[in-house]
């Protein structure tokens, strides 16, 4: 698995580094532009209160200001002898208000809008704005009289005045009092006798706002503590319910209001700009972002893609190989120490020629002709690995560019030796006998081809067309394993045999062809062909068994039989088929006359089959008689061929042609129908024997085919007897004696024919289910040449009566040889000497005559 694979969230992990600065640079920048506004606010909220403050100090002055000059204004009426003198007991109201000494002036100049002089008990003068009126100073306004004349009359200092805010009036005013006392050297007054003048100061608004003026407060007014708002700049006049307040500056206020449209404007035009810088730093910085991504994400993907490539280079069973201009290998895969063997260490610097080869183009020059674009392009090649062995690999390679530069070359080789190897081997078979490893027939004709290519001018060559005598009875008795070791014993002595530049190989079963080249003497073949068959003809031991073979040779030379080497096959193929009718164990050179003969087969092929189809045949008798030679006791139906042209044809000149061809089978069906039925009309109950062919074993249902046969003709199985030879069992053990089991079923006779002229033949009369033998018509010719013949047809007669055979002899000849016969107790003779085969109109009249003979006889 590829973990190294880009996810959103390690992109989100690792990316907008460049945005987040901008953002946060943004971020200050907007908190930098809300400090200072803040900043600002601050200053103007300063500055406003700093404005709360001085209003309140600047009235409390303006307020402290007026009543300490109302204080001095009050000394210089109070603490002055003369009024001492007018004021203090009765009050001269002459001098006070008619002379205006302290009369309508004070209000007119001064603005006091009243002016008492009172004392513990009473109000003893009073002016109200202007006026002197006779009232109470106490209505005038609402506060205790009597305690401000205690407490100025009880100060150390008389001339000390004091000051009370009031409601003068309904209207809050500074009363100021002071002692009336002289100002000379005279004895110390009475403090209780003491009178006392009270200054009114209204505080009407006229008066504040001169006052304030002169203080720089606009608009210095009175106003009730119940509606004073919080946070104005107030002086409270005492228990009046007044407190004196201006109207503020608000300087801070009027900054921001100063400030504010160009401060807006500015901001906004910064605002702007900085919006603008954003969206441009933030798309720049995307754009970092997304380089630094596709950064990240490259990196990333070269961390995964090296990964990968790691991960492949040592799981794949490639090596990887890289070299530089020179081509001296500058990196292998751990995999190629696995596949090779060798370090890398061992190779890095080398040329890579060094270690690889190939054999049909030089690497430097194949890696000279690459081209970037190019697909990769393989080069077989080899090399020796740590072991010395021969390895083949696959080498794939691609230019390393520097710009315009090759700087070198990279690629990769895939070992492919077992696949060499199969193909090898694939070729190997096409070409090869699986068994013996001798070419086959392919490779023989790639040989010819190549060996006659030049026609009459190439090299004189020979070739041999060699069979086996007697190699099928072994496989087929002995079983395939026997077969093959003779065959394999066979290549053997055959390669022995030939040179290095000649060829020897198998067509198939046991055929094999031996190509000499340089050779076209006569002499020179025979010699070889002497050579070969006495090695052929050497025993060949396999387990216990000595088996002896031979082989048959047909001879084509190139030279004579021409250069096309279908053509030579065939020359060499008929010239065996001569050599093999020849009595094998011989060869022979092809001659035009074969030819005709070839020709001769074919055409008696076709009147074969044209034969069967006409019904051309007859059946012939031959009579077998006990041995006595006095009586029949069965009739043996031999076939002939009445040929249009050629007359009448013995078995032996068709029998072997129609058993090598399916003919066989409706041929051997015929001579059964008819041997049958032609009995079935003689009379007596005579047995009836039919020759069996072992091909009809191979190539039909025989039980089948008999069980039909007496069916139909209704011929008692009894009466019938089917002679076999040996070659029967040796074609196929298992089969055929399953066969004879079942024919034996059927009811008929088993009789062994032509016993002696085989294998293991007393091996076989145990196994089989014979009825009788019949001895072979040699051995019996040879009986009169010595009495050890004689004495191994006397073994042969001893033997089958021993196993309770009937025992025929064939081939009778001569009286002395059935005499012998007689002599030695065969049970029955047949031969020439008895009565030749016959039609069976002859047949028929000498059954006749023989049945009347021994009616006679007895
Ligand atoms: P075979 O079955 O051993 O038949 C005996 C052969 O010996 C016959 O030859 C017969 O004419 C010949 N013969 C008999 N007595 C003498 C004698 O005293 N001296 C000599 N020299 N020969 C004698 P024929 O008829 O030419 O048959 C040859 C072989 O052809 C037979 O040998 C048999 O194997 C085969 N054959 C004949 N008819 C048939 C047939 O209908 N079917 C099959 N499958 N084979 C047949
Ligand atoms: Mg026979
Ligand atoms: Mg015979």
């Amino acid at each position: 698995m590829d973990t190294t694979a880009d996810t959103p969230s390690d992109v989100s992990r690792h990316t907008p580094i460049t945005r987040r600065l901008v953002a946060a640079l943004g971020v200050l920048f907007v908190l930098g532009v809300l400090v200072a506004v803040a900043a600002l606010f601050n200053i103007a909220q300063k500055l406003d209160a700093q404005d709360v403050d001085e209003t309140r100090f600047y009235i409390q002055r303006a307020l402290d200001n007026r009543i300490t000059a109302t204080k001095n204004y009050i000394t210089s009426y109070a603490y002055w002898t003369t009024a001492y003198e007018h004021l203090s007991g009765e009050v001269d109201v002459q001098w006070a208000y008619a002379d205006q000494n302290m009369g309508k002036t004070l209000f007119t100049n001064d603005e006091l809008e009243g002016v008492f002089v009172i004392d513990r008990e009473r109000t003893k003068y009073a002016v109200v704005r202007g006026q002197q009126v006779q009232a109470d100073a106490a209505a005038f306004m609402n506060m205790p009289l009597k305690d401000l004349v205690d407490e100025l009359q009880a100060q150390p200092d008389l001339t000390r005045p004091t000051i009370r805010y009031t409601l003068f009036e309904g209207w809050p005013a500074v009363v100021t009092a002071s002692v009336i006392v002289p100002n000379d050297e005279r004895p110390q007054v009475n403090a209780r006798e003491t009178s006392i003048l009270l200054f009114v100061d209204q505080l009407t608004p006229v008066k504040l706002r001169k006052v304030g003026m002169g203080y720089g407060l606009t608009d210095l007014n009175l106003v009730k503590d119940t509606t004073l708002e919080p946070g104005q700049p107030a002086v409270p006049l005492d228990s009046t319910g007044y407190s004196l307040i201006s109207q503020l500056q608000r300087p801070g206020q009027h900054l921001l209001w100063s400030l504010a449209p160009p401060l807006g404007g500015a901001l906004l035009i910064l605002a702007l700009l900085t919006a603008y810088f954003f969206r441009y730093a933030m798309r720049t910085a995307r754009q970092v972002d997304a380089s630094y991504d596709s950064l990240e994400k490259s990196k990333q993907a070269l961390e995964a893609s090296e990964e990968r490539f790691r991960a492949v280079a040592e799981a794949a069973s490639d090596w990887i190989w890289e070299i530089d201009s020179q081509q001296r290998i500058t990196y292998l895969s751990a995999r190629f120490n696995a596949v090779t063997g060798f370090s890398d260490q061992q190779w890095l610097g080398q040329e890579i020629e060094q270690l690889l080869f190939c054999d049909t183009l030089p690497i430097a020059s194949w890696l000279g002709n690459l081209v970037e674009e190019q697909n990769a392009s393989n080069l077989r090649c080899s090399y020796r690995d740590h072991s010395g062995q021969l390895r083949f690999c696959r080498v794939s390679a691609r230019p390393i560019q520097d710009k315009a530069t090759v700087t070198g070359y990279r690629g990769t080789a895939s070992d492919i030796t077992d696949e060499v190897a199969a193909h090898a081997q694939v070729q190997h078979l096409s070409l090869h006998d699986a068994l013996t490893g001798l070419p086959n027939r392919n490779k023989l004709a790639r040989h010819l081809d190549d060996a006659l290519i030049a026609k009459e001018h190439s090299a004189p060559l020979a070739l041999l067309m060699v069979d086996l005598d007697n190699f099928k009875p072994i496989n087929d008795s002995l079983g395939h394993a026997a077969g093959d070791a003779v065959l394999l014993e066979v290549a053997q002595r055959l390669r022995d045999s030939t040179r290095e530049q000649d060829l020897v190989a198998r067509l198939g079963g046991d055929e094999f062809v031996i190509v000499l080249s340089g050779v076209e003497h006569s002499a020179e073949i025979d010699r070889f062909c002497t050579r070969l068959i006495d090695s052929l003809q050497q025993p060949i031991h396999y387990e216990s068994h000595s088996l002896h073979i031979g082989a048959s040779i047909g001879v084509a030379v190139s030279r004579r039989q021409g250069y096309v080497p279908g053509e030579l096959i065939r020359c060499a193929d008929i010239a065996l088929y001569q050599a093999k009718s020849e009595g094998k164990k011989t060869w022979c050179y092809f001659a035009s006359h074969m030819n005709d003969q070839i020709q001769h087969r074919r055409q008696l092929e076709n009147d074969l089959r044209q034969a069967v189809k006409n019904n051309e045949f007859i059946l012939h008798f031959q009579p077998r008689y006990t041995v006595d030679g006095q009586e029949i006791v069965a009739v043996e139906s031999l076939v002939r061929w009445q040929h249009p042209t050629q007359g009448l044809l013995s078995p032996d000149a068709f029998i072997p042609l129609a058993e090598q061809t399916d003919l066989i089978v409706p041929l051997s069906r015929w001579v059964l129908r008819e041997a049958c039925e032609t009995a079935l009309t003689w009379p007596g109950s005579l047995m009836v024997s039919v020759n069996l062919s072992p091909a009809q074993f191979e190539r039909s249902d025989v039980v089948e085919d008999v069980r039909q046969v007496l069916i139909e003709t209704h011929f008692p199985a009894s009466r019938l007897e089917l002679e076999i030879t040996e070659n029967v069992m040796l074609n196929d053990v298992d089969g055929a004696l399953q066969v004879m089991n079942a024919l034996k079923e059927l009811g008929v006779r088993l009789n062994m024919d032509d016993f002696g002229t085989g294998y293991s033949s007393l091996g076989y009369l145990r196994t089989y289910p014979f009825d009788g033998i019949k001895i072979d018509k040699r051995f019996i010719a040879s009986m009169s040449n010595s009495s050890n013949d004689r004495a191994v047809v006397q073994a042969i007669i001893n033997l089958g009566k021993a196993m309770g055979l009937t025992v025929t002899a064939e081939g009778v000849e001569t009286l002395a040889q059935l005499g012998s016969l007689g002599t030695d107790e065969c049970h029955e003779v047949q031969g020439y000497f008895l009565s030749r085969p016959i039609d069976k109109q002859a047949f028929a009249a000498l059954l006749e005559s023989s049945q009347s003979m021994s009616r006679t006889g007895s």
